[in-house]
């Protein structure tokens, strides 16, 4: 055995190595902090390779996007890292995620929030990450499918939002749900041009600041009507 063999590291901790190589690059570049630890610790917590399709498990510890289904993809491990970061979330806070997918950021928000409210507009995936989430037993996630550019009138006004798909603008009723002081994280842009992951921040006097955070690559948010 080599001096300094330490054994083979748990896939989790790769993941975890490589996402905080990636926020210190981001951090020289754009002056961002590092991420707050009890992210971290959320990402070390929830299972990744139980929310991707059994063809694409061997790599669910990768720091990179997945296919998982109907044309859509659960994010880069440090996108959601970012993106969950970024909403500043208080442990007794409620959350929204628009854009499910899989299942994963809303399980790795729940970690880090008292309750999420996630939705999903794809049926077959919704069902797929309520099936998840029930058998990993987190029940503090409340699922619904259809169209999230309206947000969950009836659980609002929410401490943090984030959606997980790329729109040209910030859906208005999004905006209308975000409590004073509360952020809303979401990719800016079009589906092939550039976007920009933008945070936007409602303050106490009711006015609402966006703020570029990163260049992202995300799949449509898409509009129903
Ligand atoms: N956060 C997810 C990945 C999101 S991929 C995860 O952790 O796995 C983006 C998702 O947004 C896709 O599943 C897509 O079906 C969904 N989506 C697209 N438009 C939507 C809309 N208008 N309302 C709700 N979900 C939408």
């Amino acid at each position: 055995m080599a001096a300094g063999w330490r054994g083979a590291e748990p896939p989790v901790e790769r993941m975890v190595g490589e996402i905080e190589a990636e926020a210190a690059l981001v951090g020289r570049l754009t002056g961002r902090r590092p991420l707050r630890p009890a992210v971290l610790a959320a990402l070390r917590t929830v299972p990744r390779e139980a929310f991707v399709p059994e063809a694409v498990r061997d790599r669910a510890w990768d720091n990179g996007p997945l296919p998982i289904g109907q044309g859509q993809t659960i994010s880069q491990p440090y996108i959601v890292a970012l993106m969950v970061d970024l909403l500043e979330l208080a442990p007794d806070a409620r959350v929204l995620e628009v854009g499910a997918g899989s299942g994963y950021q809303a399980a790795v928000l729940a970690q880090l929030a008292r309750e999420v409210y996630a939705i999903e507009l794809e049926p077959v995936l919704a069902e797929r990450a309520r099936a998840t989430l029930d058998r990993l037993g987190i029940s503090s996630i409340h699922l619904r499918c259809g169209d999230g550019r309206v947000g969950w009138p009836e659980a609002a006004p929410f401490d943090g939002i984030v959606v997980s798909a790329a729109a040209e603008d910030v859906p208005p009723a999004l905006l209308a749900q975000l409590k004073p002081g509360a952020h809303l994280a979401i990719p800016i842009g079009t589906f092939d041009g550039p976007q920009v992951l933008t945070r936007y921040t409602r303050a106490a006097d009711g006015s609402v600041q966006g703020e570029p955070i990163l260049d992202v690559a995300f799949v449509p948010l898409r509009k129903t009507r």
